[in-house]
């Protein structure tokens, strides 16, 4: 019997790409004569809870993965089972001789990390950036203490990002020192993975790298200079929507970052870039304060007296609370797996405001149906929603439906989109249809009367808000 012949792993995560590839780079420059480089990804169901939605973009993404890798010579292989046991077996069934990958940024991801680490020490085993534009540990304020403040934070970060360390785009260089294009057998395993896809769900996206350059230069080419206003306008589609890509790493922050520098400069690249480090603030409160993954940031929101009330809830799930911009969004998010920023934070301070329950409900509901799914930004999106978080919005803003819905979808357009029922009733009544009366009897429109009043809620909340405010005075 020969000797078996030893390899490079490289270990996918949340980073499905080939190019700006840090880890695969790695691998392939580390490969020598003989030796051969082997893609993982493991699929551990228990150790990652998948979205509804998120899981079909998953398997769909590891076949454009399978697929790219594939013109580097290199195979992909996707194990079902614990991390830890999957890894650790690979290893040694192929031989390893080195294991890269991306770093994660969870407590426990880290956590599992660094065991795989300490079990692997008898061979190379190197982690790089790729998910962020820096890593968390990289910038403090001047007392050498972590930024609790989103804009002095955003200032450091834009001296501190060589997008050139990370734009490599090596991979395609080094593919000649793969190993040369032997017949592939298949060894993706997919089938374990659910389907959960829609028409709609095609229609609108396109998992993997591809899908995710096209979003890139759409956006570069027709929306990124006026995109400081273009933002605000749920009824245009004005916005990147990379977040479902960026989330699965299939384009890294860096080649974002410098495609649209590349291109452009002034006000929309700067607001853009900014959004972008939204993103990498929410990993950076994570890492310097851990308890926010629990907690709201704010003690004082730990006394918060919400209110649980399941049909109002499952009002709010479903789209149907009776205020058409509230209720398109929620709608969109069913239908598309995603929804607008503005419409999230929308919908985010009505559960919390509005119908004051605890925004943890509504973290979980996004963590269901969002395509975009990221623990850090869904947790900095709810915090700062519902008042409580690191740099929230204040307390006492709290934002009116109706007027969100005149400054922001001023015909009518998104909320005609998804709630099509209201279309009968003319573009200004769309936005308050109980307003005028006998108008939700025009075309036999069935539409339900608000769940709460506007002004007795927002009273409610402010009521409650300042309670906790002056207990924790
Ligand atoms: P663009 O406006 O084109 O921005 C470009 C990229 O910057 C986005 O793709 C995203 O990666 C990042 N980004 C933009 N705004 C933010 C922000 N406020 N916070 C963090 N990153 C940002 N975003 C997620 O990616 N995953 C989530 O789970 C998530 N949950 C949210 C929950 C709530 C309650 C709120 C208010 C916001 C949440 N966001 C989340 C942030 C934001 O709504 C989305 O990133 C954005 O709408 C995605 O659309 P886009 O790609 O067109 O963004």
């Amino acid at each position: 019997m020969g000797t078996k012949q030893a390899s490079q792993i490289v270990w996918f995560r949340n980073d499905l790409r080939i190019s700006d590839h840090q880890a695969l780079d790695k691998a392939l420059e580390n490969c020598q004569p003989g030796q051969e480089v082997k893609a993982l990804y493991v699929y551990d169901s228990e150790e990652q809870e998948w979205g509804h939605y998120q899981v079909g973009w998953l398997k769909r993404s590891l076949h454009a993965l399978e697929i790219s890798l594939q013109t580097l010579g290199v195979k992909l292989w996707v194990r079902h089972g614990d991390t830890t046991t999957e890894v650790l077996q690979f290893c040694q069934e192929h031989t390893a001789e080195g294991i890269y990958w991306h770093r994660r940024y969870l407590p426990k991801q880290q956590t599992l990390d660094k065991k795989i680490k300490e079990a692997l020490n008898s061979i190379t085993c190197e982690s790089f950036s790729g998910y962020l534009c820096l890593e968390p540990w990289h910038i403090l304020n001047k007392s050498g203490l972590p930024f609790k403040v989103f804009t002095p934070y955003w200032k450091t970060l834009q001296t501190k990002v060589h997008v050139e360390d990370f734009y490599l785009n090596k991979s395609h260089q080094l593919a000649s020192k793969a190993h040369q294009s032997k017949p592939m057998q298949n060894t993706c395993m997919l089938e374990g993975i659910p389907d959960t896809w829609t028409d709609e769900l095609k229609e609108k996206w396109e998992p993997g790298e591809v899908g995710a350059q096209n979003k890139l230069k759409n956006f570069i080419e027709n929306w990124v200079q006026k995109y400081h206003i273009s933002r605000d306008r749920p009824d245009w589609e004005g916005t990147s929507e990379l977040s479902p890509h960026l989330r699965f790493g299939e384009v890294s922050p860096h080649r974002v970052w410098a495609d649209v520098c590349a291109n452009h400069l002034g006000e929309g690249v700067q607001v853009f870039l900014s959004e972008l480090a939204w993103r990498d603030f929410g990993y950076y409160v994570i890492h310097h304060f851990p308890s926010v993954m629990d907690r709201s940031f704010k003690p004082a929101f730990d006394h918060m007296p919400w209110v649980y009330d399941v049909d109002k809830l499952t009002s709010w799930q479903q789209g149907q609370t009776g205020y058409p911009l509230v209720d398109a969004g929620m709608r969109q998010l069913q239908q598309t797996g995603w929804m607008h920023n503005r419409i999230r934070m929308l919908v985010a301070s009505f559960l919390t405001k509005h119908l004051l329950m605890d925004w943890r409900h509504g973290l979980a509901w996004f963590k269901d149906y969002l395509l975009d799914h990221d623990p850090a930004s869904n947790l900095s999106g709810w915090q700062w929603s519902a008042g409580c978080g690191v740099d929230a919005q204040p307390y006492f803003r709290i934002f009116n439906p109706t007027r969100q819905a005149e400054k922001f979808d001023p015909e009518g357009d998104y909320i005609e989109k998804y709630v099509p029922e209201l279309k009968a009733i003319p573009g200004k009544l769309r936005k308050e249809p109980w307003s005028e009366p006998g108008v939700m009897r025009v075309g036999q429109v069935n539409y339900p009367q608000p769940i709460v009043e506007h002004k007795e809620s927002r009273e409610r909340a402010l009521a409650a808000l300042k309670s906790i405010q002056k207990s924790s005075e």
